[in-house]
């Protein structure tokens, strides 16, 4: 799967405050905006305030300079001022109780007075002050400031009758405006006349130093304040706003992201994920994923689990064994791994031990792979239910299992084999149709936790000792002795080994000895034993070498058809001398074999009226009764006699001896050397033979070493013997069978 790059990336956060700060700027730049126009607009309506209230002004001084003129024109127009102007000599009194009567001048009107034709007052004004002191008036009209007032100066010229004159008008003009005209804009009481020089000007001019305030400037001002409150309180809320909503936004999107983000890494941790993170999500597309993501895990933790219980079976499969649900081999590898380095530098002791189901091959074929399972399923259970609870039972292959007891001595360990044959023994095997006992051999290995060999030669030790263990007159448990590794060479030996396959695979290397079986009352050879040894470049290797190795590779079909194919071979070119008879060994599984028995039945046929002998040992008859039994009368119609070889070295059960379909009985050599011994066990033996002997039976009493032994089986009433004394198993000479006959009569 291509790698997984994480590509840069900005959290979330960031592009919130971005999107605020951004908003935060926009809404800054737009208020300071809108603030600038705001100010621009009330300084645009102040001026045009200020303009139109230029303009009222202007007006209302026009109208005011009319109202003016046409006072003073009534009055040019009125007698009085006439007759005043050709006769002043009332002057005064009519100025101040004509003129300024009550009602012919208005209030504004300050002062008035008459000038002659030379501009000089007609006689004392009284408020001489405020009048000019002469006339014309430059400029007429004018206006000038006396304190805080504005006095407007109007000079009228008179002419009547041959007489001219002037007459002049003193108005408040403040005073004079507000009479004549309302101002809507103008706010008078505002008008600063400070800075109208005192020097005297045309009302024309007065706007230059006179500074109108428009009326209502105050409320525009605090219009456009409320104005610009409102905007920064806009501004303000829409800011407060913004936070309210990355607040909710964030609520509502950011935290159940991070959440599913935090689920996720739990998740991508392997650590449980707690359900509280994934919560019900108001908004539906957070919903909808959380939905799909808990779908998902719900189907990964059933995948994960699925995989699991795969795994497991897998594992099972691979580290049990399905017949028996013991360990396999490869688990016994892998745990003795783990146990090395588990008790590194331990000081404890370890005990290997090795079972092996005694004849389970002979079983499995007499009986048929279903009771060979189940007599192999039982053996498992026993041995496991001897184990303590924590010790694991490992099947090997076919009968063998093993187990590694920790922190077990010499004495522990042989008391746990002894529990396990002893439970095998109160098995009921019959319940399967076995009638002979089933039995274990177990080899044992010791170590050292802090001295641990190999595991093949922890395992090798223990086969050491199971091969002495299955040694016949053992008692089945055998634990591993350095003086054991004598026998290992022999037992492992490549060479043997190589000899083994030669023979097999090319007929190479077999040499065959015969052994004469004298018959006692004839005092001649009855037979020559066929006894099979295997050379090579450095020697002759003995079956006692080579065969654990024939039986260890089960190799026992291969190896009789070999030797039969050689004995065949020296059949026909007539080594074996004159007609004696001619005894074989078959092994068990040689006596099963259809091919064996195609070859025994050529041999036969070459021996032509040679007496011929089948020698099948004890354990083969009674573990594969009925086969055997088949197979015996197939060998006896082809006109081979049987013989039960080894008798007394294994069951020696004279209740199977009756149900054996065999003629003569080859009594095992330590049966000889018991006769020898005397006692209860030779008047016991000799009781057996002459039993047996009425039976019918022919008896052969093997090694036979000397003229005692002899004399002793003579008595003992056997009707064959074989040993040393009548000849050692030798490649047969020309004369052999002569020389043999004279030693014979020599020896009785
Ligand atoms: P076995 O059939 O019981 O053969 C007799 C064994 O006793 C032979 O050992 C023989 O050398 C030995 N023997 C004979 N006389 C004496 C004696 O006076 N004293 C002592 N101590 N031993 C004596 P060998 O040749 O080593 O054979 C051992 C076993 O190997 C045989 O026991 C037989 O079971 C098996 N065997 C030998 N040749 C063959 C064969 O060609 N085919 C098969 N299947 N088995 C064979
Ligand atoms: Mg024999
Ligand atoms: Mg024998």
């Amino acid at each position: 799967m291509k790698p997984h790059t994480r590509r840069f990336a900005l959290p979330l956060n960031f592009y919130l405050y971005v999107l605020v700060a951004l908003l935060v700027l926009l809404l800054v730049v737009f208020g300071l905006f809108t603030l600038n126009e705001v100010e621009n607009t009330a300084k645009r309506l102040e001026e045009l305030e200020r303009s139109l209230a230029e303009e009222e002004f202007s007006l209302a001084l026009e109208q005011t300079m009319s109202r003016v003129e046409s006072l003073a024109d009534e009055l040019a127009h009125w007698d009085e001022v006439h007759q005043q102007l050709q006769n002043p000599t009332y002057y005064t009194y009519w100025k101040m109780h004509r003129l300024h009567k009550q009602g012919t001048l208005p209030e504004f009107v300050l002062d008035a007075g008459l000038y002659d034709h030379q501009g000089n007052p007609l006689a004392n004004n009284g408020k001489q002050e405020l009048l000019p002191s002469h006339v014309p008036l430059v400029p007429n009209p004018q206006v000038r400031r006396d304190g805080r007032h504005l006095l407007l100066t109007y000079e009228k010229i008179i002419h009547t009758d041959g007489v001219s004159g002037s007459l002049v008008l003193v108005v408040e003009l403040m005073q004079a405006i507000r009479a004549t005209f309302a101002f809507s804009r103008v706010d008078l009481a505002a008008v600063d006349m400070e800075r109208v020089p005192e020097q005297p000007v045309t009302p024309q001019e007065l706007h230059r130093w006179i500074e109108v305030q428009p009326r209502n400037t105050m409320v525009q001002k605090e219009f456009m304040t409320t104005v610009q409150h409102a905007v920064l309180r806009l501004i303000g809320g829409i800011i407060f706003a913004g936070l309210a909503l990355l607040l909710f936004f964030s609520f509502l999107i950011r935290k159940p992201l991070v959440r599913i983000r935090q689920y996720l890494n739990h998740l991508r941790q392997g650590e449980p994920a707690s359900s509280k993170l994934l919560k019900y999500q108001p908004v539906a597309e957070l919903e909808e994923i959380r939905s799909s993501l808990q779908e998902y895990h719900a189907q990964l933790e059933n995948a994960r689990q699925d995989l699991d219980e795969r795994n497991r079976t897998l594992w099972e499969l691979a580290h049990k064994d399905p017949l028996t649900g013991t360990w396999n081999r490869r688990a016994f590898e892998r745990d003795w791994k783990n146990l090395r380095s588990l008790l590194e530098g331990k000081r404890m002791e370890i005990a290997f031990l090795l079972f092996d189901c005694d004849h389970f091959k002979a079983i499995n074929d007499s009986y048929g792979h279903e009771v060979g399972d189940e007599v192999i399923r039982v053996t498992a259970r026993r041995i496991q239910q001897m184990l303590r609870s924590g010790d694991r039972l490992y099947r090997l292959g076919g009968d063998e299992f093993a187990t590694i007891v920790i922190e077990c001595s010499r004495h522990c360990a042989e008391k746990l084999a002894e529990r396990c044959l002893q439970a095998m023994r109160e098995e009921d095997f019959s319940r399967l149709g076995i009638h002979e006992p089933v039995n274990l051999s177990i080899g044992i290995a010791l170590a050292r936790a802090d001295d641990l060999p190999d595991l093949s030669e922890l395992k090798r030790r223990a086969d050491m000792a199971m091969y002495h263990a299955k040694r016949p007159g053992t008692r089945r448990i055998c634990i591993h002795e350095p003086g054991m590794d004598a026998d290992r060479g022999m037992l492992y030996s490549s060479q043997a080994i190589h000899a083994v396959q030669q023979a097999i695979r090319h007929g190479q290397g077999i040499e065959m000895h015969y052994q004469p079986i004298v018959d006692l009352e004839g005092d001649q050879v009855a037979y020559l034993e066929a006894l099979v040894r295997l050379r090579d470049e450095e020697g002759l290797f003995m079956p006692a070498q080579f065969f654990p190795i024939v039986e260890a590779h089960r190799l026992e079909e291969e190896f009789d058809l070999a030797i039969l194919q050689a004995l065949k071979q020296e059949m026909k070119s007539g080594v074996i001398p004159g007609h004696t008879g001619l005894s074989l060994n078959l092994s068990a599984n040689g006596l099963l074999s259809g091919r064996v028995m195609e070859l025994l039945e050529e041999l036969a046929y070459h021996a032509q009226n040679r007496p011929l002998l089948l020698e099948i040992t004890e354990n083969t008859l009674i573990t594969r009764l009925g086969d055997a039994t088949r197979q015996i009368e197939l060998a006896r119609r082809m006109g081979y006699d049987v013989a039960l070889d080894d008798f007394g070295s294994g069951y020696s059960s004279l209740r199977y001896l009756a149900s054996m379909p065999v003629e003569i009985i080859k009594f095992d050599i330590s049966m000889t050397q018991r006769i020898v011994a005397g006692g209860r066990e030779r008047e016991m033996i000799q009781g057996i033979v002459r039993m047996i002997r009425q039976a019918g039976y022919r008896t052969v009493a093997e090694g036979i070493e000397d003229e005692v032994a002899l004399s002793l089986v003579r008595q003992s009433g056997f009707t064959h013997a074989q040993g040393y004394l009548f000849g050692h198993p030798a490649r047969p000479q020309p004369q052999s069978a002569q020389e043999t006959r004279n030693s014979l009569s020599g020896s009785a």
